[in-house]
């Protein structure tokens, strides 16, 4: 028997312990459309190069990736324009501040975001995303999230979508702001990126569609399947350095000391993460803690990762 066939045993156990830790949390409010996520869903898909896939809960629910895109979406820059020009308009560190703060925008010279996976960061990174017009470069990152993936039927929630761009008073005000002082250039229409922006947070997956978005990521970027490299190693290791610092908000200090795998999650309740050279995780559970992290998810995985000792620390 190997790892994943003794695991296999007791995830549907481990799930329902941690589905109780649901009633801890809240679905998001500020998108009204992810509001109808049944509180208690839970569900997890583990997926290994070779192919094994173990799954247990609610494996067929479909959310948003939100936040989680915005990893996949930074790959994306880097490799349309290479870490120098990325690296001038976004930094590499932590905030410790709410994913949607405008607090440090203003402090640090020359005033481009902390990092990547705020969201100021990832406005500015969709600005960069190259394409002949707004929908091309929609369709490319939607193009690249399906190669990805391995599943080419990855479309955009179009009602989370209308209902996050009708509600974000807040990212509409850090893109102003990025706009005001210079990061986002004359040329960058502040509208056309937002509508990118919220286009690539709002594509439907469910956690085997992650567990495999994971699995390239756990594979240093080739694809298991057909040995085909689909992302650069060093964009790959950029990457699972910000999953580690930056990807579970600022909670992710406390998931590197409890759970210690590189992770992103995202406001619908997903969470993206890896065993690197083992295995893709995906776990959806839309109930959040005050950090804006699935209560229940990070409560799986961190049973997961003690159990079968998979902290990288
Ligand atoms: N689309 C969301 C937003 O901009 C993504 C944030 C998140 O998942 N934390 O607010």
């Amino acid at each position: 028997m190997n790892e994943l066939d003794q695991i296999q045993d007791w995830l549907t156990e481990v799930v329902d312990i941690s589905r109780v830790f649901a009633s801890q949390g809240e679905v998001a409010a500020y998108i009204p459309e992810l509001l109808k996520a049944p509180h208690d869903t839970l569900g997890i898909c583990i997926i290994s190069p070779d192919g094994q896939t173990i799954s247990a809960g609610d494996v067929d629910f479909e959310l948003t990736l939100q936040s989680i895109s915005k990893v996949f979406t930074l790959i994306l820059a880097l490799m349309d324009l290479g870490e120098a020009h990325v690296f001038s308009k976004v930094g590499k560190e932590p905030t410790g501040d709410d994913f949607n703060s405008m607090l440090k925008l203003e402090l640090v010279e020359p005033g481009i975001p902390f990092n990547p996976l705020i969201n100021a960061g990832a406005i500015v990174i969709s600005a960069l995303i190259q394409g002949q017009s707004p929908q091309h470069k929609s369709e490319r990152i939607l193009n690249f999230f399906r190669l990805i993936s391995g599943n080419a039927t990855l479309e955009v929630d179009e009602e989370v979508f209308m209902s996050e761009a009708a509600h974000a008073h807040r990212n509409r005000s850090l893109a102003y702001f990025l706009k005001d002082n210079g990061v986002l250039t004359d040329q960058d229409d502040v509208e056309e990126i937002l509508e990118i922006y919220f286009r690539h947070c709002s594509i439907k997956v469910t956690c085997s569609d992650m567990a495999r978005m994971a699995l390239v990521l756990a594979n240093e970027g080739v694809d298991p399947a057909s040995g085909e490299s689909l992302i650069p190693r060093r964009y790959v290791q950029i990457a699972k350095t910000f999953m580690i610092t930056c990807g579970m908000y600022n909670a992710s200090g406390e998931f590197a000391i409890g759970v210690g795998l590189p992770a992103k999650s995202g406001v619908s309740g997903g969470i993206l993460t890896l065993v690197p050279g083992k295995y893709g995780i995906g776990i959806v559970g839309p109930a959040l803690n005050s950090k804006g992290n699935s209560v229940a998810g990070v409560h799986l995985i961190e049973l997961l990762s003690r159990r079968q000792k998979w902290s990288m620390f």
